[in-house]
């Protein structure tokens, strides 16, 4: 039996579409899992069973996190956010992390997994980080643009095999302080974080890039996702 993989949903349009891009859910199955998407209930008890339900969570992509969780108030430069989002995707983290569940977050993903552990994120990379590279990538997704350093011993270096990669990128948030207990074990050339993993837990690990969107053309990518659902096992 395949492990099965919870991935959170993006929310959009008047009838609160739940959607996700497929690439997160091939690249789960490629690496020998069994994705399910999850609904978003309201209710802690519904949201706790779901936690029991999976073998790992998946923490997607996709809009801002409301700063009100991390005691900010919005910069003028915070995009959209998404309520529903925020509420039942920290309660999931949150869940995650009590059971020990591995987890595995891209993007928003990553951003959310800090704040739900008790960090804090910058709210615009352009306008808050000095001689900040560019993150917000212009080219196809499977197309890395920037380097990434790796902290030696990291699940993330041990999972790529490598002390640094190129990665895509695109996000204008990032995280600031990790959490309790949390390192960010990748760094970009301008000191933007981009990986954060947890010494505490067995497999909970986040990447600011998206490695969905790579994984086709790079076996590197892949490996990724091949550590996350082996340790769902
Ligand atoms: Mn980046």
């Amino acid at each position: 039996m395949r492990p099965i993989i919870g991935i959170t949903c993006k929310i959009e349009g008047e009838k609160d579409w739940l959607y996700l891009p497929q690439s997160y859910a091939k690249a789960i199955e490629a690496a020998g899992g069994m994705p399910l998407l999850l609904p978003y209930p309201e209710d802690a008890d519904r949201i706790s069973q779901l936690i029991q339900l999976v073998d790992g969570l998946l923490l997607s992509g996709g809009v801002d996190l409301d700063p009100s969780y991390f005691g900010e108030q919005p910069h003028p430069a915070l995009g959209e956010i998404s309520p529903q989002r925020d509420a039942v995707e920290l309660a999931l983290a949150r869940e995650a992390l009590q059971a020990d569940l591995p987890v595995f977050a891209i993007c928003r993903g990553v951003q959310l997994l800090n704040v739900a552990a008790g960090g804090t994120l910058v709210q615009d990379i352009p306008s808050q980080i000095a001689k900040a590279i560019k993150h917000s990538q212009k080219a196809p997704e499977w197309h890395p643009t920037h380097r990434v350093r790796l902290e030696k011993d990291s699940l993330l270096a041990k999972a790529l095999g490598a002390e640094e990669v190129a990665v895509n990128s695109y996000h204008h948030q990032a995280v600031k302080s990790p959490a309790p207990g949390f390192r960010i074990t990748a760094v970009a050339p301008d000191g933007v974080a981009e990986g954060l993993e947890s010494g505490g837990h067995t497999f909970v690990l986040g990447v600011q890039w998206h490695p969905e969107g790579m994984w086709q053309k790079d076996s590197q990518s892949l490996k990724l996702f091949k550590s996350f659902v082996d340790a769902c096992r």
